[in-house]
C-alpha cells in the first residue's frame, strides 16, 4: 500500500515514507480558545482526523501518534477575558469543553496527545535560551526575538520574497528589532497580563514558539507529517521551522508539511460584518453532524470550498439514500477496494465519494463507519419542537379551514414551515374528513 501526499515543503506529490512505521508521527495546529470554532476551523479538524484513521489503517492504530495542540495562551483570549471580566481560565476552560462537544458530533477522533501551552512553558523557555545560546535570537526591550538572517533557508516554505514577509508579518515594525522580520519567542507581562517567571523577566511566549515546544515535547526534533490551514504557512509554520531547526540542528521539522485550503460561506470570505459567520455550534443546532462531515469531505483537501445550505443539503439526500440500505451502524469499519486506492492518492476524499456510489450496499457501509460515520441522522431541529404547540397549530388551521379562512390557514402552515415543520393533508377515507399529519422538513 503506497500512500501519496502533497507536501508543501516541496510542492509536489511525493510518497510517504514514515522515519519509523512502527512509530508514525503527526502534528496539527489546534484551535486558539477564546470563541466557539467556526465551520472554518472544523475543516483542518475533519481532513487531518481522516488522514489519521487512514495512517491508523496503513500502520496499524497502535503505531500512529497524532498530535493537536490547544493553544491557550494568546493576547485573542486575554482580550476576551478582559472584556468578559472574568478569569482567563473561564475563557480557556469553557472554549475547549464547547469545541470537543462540537468535533465530537463531526465524528472526530481524539488525537493520541492534546497538549496545552500552559502545560509546556517551561519547555519554551528551555527553547528559547537554546536559540539565543546559538546565536539565532536575542534579547532587547524585555522581548526575546528570533533573528531571522540567522538561519540560511528562512522562508523557504512559503518562499515569498522579504518584501513579502515584511508585509505579511503584520507586526509594527518595532525600533528593538534588528531586522523587520525578527518574530517574538517572547515578551514582558504587565501586572494585568498572565505571566510567567523566566530568565527576561515576567511575561508569556509568542504564539509560534508553543508549537514548536509542544511538537518537540510529544513527537521529537523530526517528525513525519504537520498539518494546519493555509493560512497557517507564513508566518507561523516558517517561523515554527525556524525555532526548532535552529534549536536543534537539523534539516527539517517534519518531512511533510499539509495544509487545507480555505473555506468559505455562500461564495464570501467568512466574516461576523458579512453576516456569513457560521459556527459549528449552530450548524448542528440544524443538521446532523455527519451530514457536516460528509458535505467538509466531497471537497479534496487542497482545494477552496465554497460552503453551503444547498450542498449540504444534498449531503443530507446521499447519506440518508445510502443509509437506508445498510447503515455504517451495523457494519464492521473496513477501508477498501476503490475509497482506499482514492484515500491513499492524497487523501482524495471525492474521489473516494465517487467510490461508494459504485459499491455495493454492505462494502459502503464498512468503508462509511472506518471513515467516521456512525449512521445516525438524527434531525436535531426534532429535539427541538415543542409537538403539543404544533398539535395546536395544526388544530387551529382545521379550525379556519371549517370556517373557509383560508388566509388564516395558510399564516398558520407559513409560520410552521418558517420553523421546518412540514404539514401533509389528506382526506380520511371513510369520512372525507381532513386530516393533517407533520414532519421536520430536510
Ligand atoms: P485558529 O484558531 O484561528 O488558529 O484556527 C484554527 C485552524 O483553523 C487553523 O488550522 C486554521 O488554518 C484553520 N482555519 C481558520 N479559518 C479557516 C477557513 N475559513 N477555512 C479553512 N480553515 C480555516
Ligand atoms: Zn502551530
Amino acid at each position: 500500500m503506497e500512500l501519496t501526499l502533497y507536501n508543501s515543503l516541496t510542492k509536489a506529490k511525493q510518497v510517504f515514507q514514515p522515519i519509523d512505521p512502527a512509530h508514525v508521527r503527526m502534528y496539527v495546529c489546534g484551535p486558539t480558545v477564546y470563541d466557539f470554532a467556526h465551520i472554518g476551523n472544523a475543516r483542518p479538524i475533519i481532513v487531518f482526523d481522516v488522514l489519521y484513521r487512514l495512517l491508523r489503517h496503513v500502520y496499524g492504530a497502535a503505531h500512529v501518534k497524532y498530535v493537536r495542540n490547544i493553544t491557550d495562551v494568546d493576547d485573542k483570549i486575554n482580550a476576551r477575558a478582559r472584556e468578559e471580566g472574568v478569569p482567563i481560565s473561564d475563557v480557556t476552560e469553557r472554549t475547549t469543553r464547547q469545541f470537543h462537544e462540537d468535533i465530537a458530533a463531526l465524528g472526530v477522533l481524539p488525537p493520541d496527545v492534546e497538549p496545552t501551552c500552559t502545560g509546556h512553558i517551561p519547555q519554551m523557555v528551555e527553547m528559547i535560551k537554546v536559540l539565543i545560546a546559538k546565536g539565532n535570537a536575542y534579547e532587547a526591550d524585555g522581548h526575546v526575538l528570533f533573528n531571522t538572517p540567522s538561519m540560511k533557508d528562512y522562508g523557504a516554505l512559503s518562499r515569498r520574497s522579504l518584501d513579502e514577509m515584511v508585509a505579511g508579518a503584520r507586526v509594527e515594525v518595532a525600533t528593538y528589532k534588528k531586522d523587520p522580520t525578527d518574530f517574538v519567542l517572547w515578551k514582558p507581562s504587565d501586572s494585568e497580563t498572565p505571566g510567567w517567571d523566566s530568565p527576561w523577566g515576567r511575561g508569556r511566549p509568542g504564539w509560534h514558539i508553543e508549537c514548536s515546544a509542544m511538537a518537540k515535547q510529544h513527537l521529537g526534533e523530526v517528525f513525519d507529517i504537520h498539518g494546519g490551514g493555509i493560512d497557517l504557512q507564513f508566518p507561523h509554520h516558517e517561523n515554527e521551522i525556524a525555532q526548532s531547526r535552529c534549536a536543534h540542528d537539523t534539516d527539517v521539522m517534519a518531512n511533510v508539511w499539509m495544509h487545507n485550503g480555505f473555506l468559505q460561506v455562500e461564495g464570501r470570505k467568512m466574516s461576523k460584518s458579512e453576516g456569513n459567520f457560521i459556527t459549528i455550534n449552530e450548524l448542528l443546532q440544524k443538521w446532523p453532524g455527519e451530514v457536516l462531515r460528509f458535505n467538509m469531505l466531497r471537497t479534496q483537501y487542497r482545494q477552496p470550498i465554497d460552503w453551503t445550505e444547498k450542498s449540504v443539503q444534498e449531503s443530507w439526500d446521499v447519506l440518508a439514500g445510502w443509509y437506508a440500505k445498510a447503515s455504517p451502524a451495523d457494519a464492521d469499519p473496513a477501508m477498501s477496494g476503490e475509497v482506499l486506492e482514492a484515500l491513499l492518492d492524497d487523501v482524495n476524499t471525492p474521489r473516494a465519494i465517487a467510490a461508494l456510489h459504485q459499491m455495493d450496499d454492505t462494502e459502503r457501509a464498512s468503508n462509511l463507519a472506518a471513515l467516521g460515520f456512525a449512521g445516525d441522522l438524527t434531525d436535531p431541529r426534532a429535539a427541538q419542537v415543542d409537538d403539543a404547540a404544533i398539535d395546536a397549530a395544526i388544530a387551529l388551521r382545521l379550525e379556519a379551514f371549517a370556517n373557509k379562512d383560508f388566509a388564516e390557514a395558510d399564516r398558520i402552515r407559513d409560520q410552521l414551515t418558517a420553523q421546518g415543520i412540514q404539514l401533509k393533508d389528506s382526506k380520511d377515507a371513510e369520512t372525507g374528513e381532513r386530516l393533517t399529519s407533520w414532519e421536520m422538513k430536510r
